[in-house]
């Protein structure tokens, strides 16, 4: 396990914290989705729990007792919190009071090992509200040696309170870090690099799944058929027909291609004429709804799954309709 390259900085600085015994109890990773911020939590709860250096934030020796512990998730003072999964087996949406209860009374025991208790909390936008109150506590009056790493996709979504009481660690995701980095992963070319980090909003481990995938084509294959769409070349039908809704993926690409747009990133098409005369208003809601229904997939049926994408699909086609009938007139 490593420690990556786009989020040394913070590393570094949380390095120099603990050698000034200043670190902080609740710390905030705020990075998008596939960046690798639960490995980096996990990176940082290894380096502080190793009995090599205990108080210091140094690279894992990998050999001790704690390190081998970590590796088998089965460290005594290691807590990870993620949403439940219920007794159909489907993961739950929210990370409920009762789990931050638990938590709150197991940080409040004697370390086990001796050194520090740290948790992971997976999500902090799955968390309720009683969740979050519940948590306050703890992070208002933390025993000493104790850390929770909350981790989120977007520091607006966190509420001030809890926000005011983290430190924020937040990756450096510029081209000069995470391209060499892709190469290395990949062997790919510039060119296929460049098409991943835009397919992937610049994320690193997702775009390199894509191209280790094999992803792109496909992606870009399901972004043209939308353009179509919106061209009115295709009807939402024969979108819907050739689309594999078992691919859990699809919603990422669906997701991908409005971000493309409303961020004005489309470079892995086609730049389509009809994208000048959209109304941003519209790209945006339909955005957001990709994202809620993402996030509101878990508890989804297929049916549902497939009346969704077809709604956004209509509505894409209906967008486009107006277009060209205002271009006609
Ligand atoms: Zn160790």
């Amino acid at each position: 396990m490593n420690c990556y390259a786009w989020f040394e900085k913070a590393y570094c600085t949380l390095q120099k914290a603990a050698d000034q015994q200043r670190l902080a109890h609740g710390l905030l990773i705020a990075a998008p989705y596939g960046s690798g911020k639960l490995d980096f939590a996990y990176y940082l709860a290894k380096s502080l729990l190793c009995e090599k250096h205990p108080d210091r934030l140094t690279s894992p020796c990998c050999e001790c007792k704690s390190c081998l512990l970590i590796d088998a998730e089965t460290h005594p003072d290691f807590y990870f919190i993620d949403t439940l999964v219920d007794s159909k087996g489907k993961k739950k949406q929210s990370i409920g009071v009762d789990q931050i209860r638990m938590l709150n009374d197991s940080l409040l025991e004697t370390a086990q090992l001796g050194g520090w208790r740290i948790a992971v909390i997976s999500s902090v936008t799955a968390m309720t509200t009683s969740s979050f109150n519940s948590l306050l506590k703890t992070l208002e009056e933390p025993k000493s040696r104790t850390m929770i790493i909350l981790l989120t996709d977007s520091a607006a979504k966190v509420p001030a309170t809890i926000k005011s009481r983290c430190q924020m660690v937040i990756p450096d995701l510029n081209n000069g870090l995470v391209k060499p980095w892709l190469k290395v992963q990949t062997s790919a070319s510039d060119k296929v690099i460049d098409d991943a980090l835009v397919y992937s909003d610049n994320s690193p481990i997702r775009a390199m799944k894509a191209i280790q995938d094999n992803e792109l084509e496909e992606v870009r294959t399901f972004h043209e058929s939308l353009d179509y769409l919106l061209k009115n070349k295709r009807t939402p039908q024969e979108v819907l027909d050739d689309t594999d809704l078992e691919n859990e993926q699809v919603w990422n690409w669906l997701a991908s291609y409005f971000y493309q747009i409303n961020f004005g990133t489309a470079s892995a098409g086609k730049p389509v004429e009809q994208y000048k005369h959209l109304d941003m208003k519209h790209t945006f809601k339909l955005y957001d709804k990709v994202l809620a229904y993402q996030k509101a997939r878990f508890s989804g049926s297929n049916l549902q799954s497939k009346l969704q994408f077809q709604a956004i699909l209509i509505q894409w086609f209906e967008i486009g309709r107006k277009i060209i009938h205002i271009s006609n007139s």
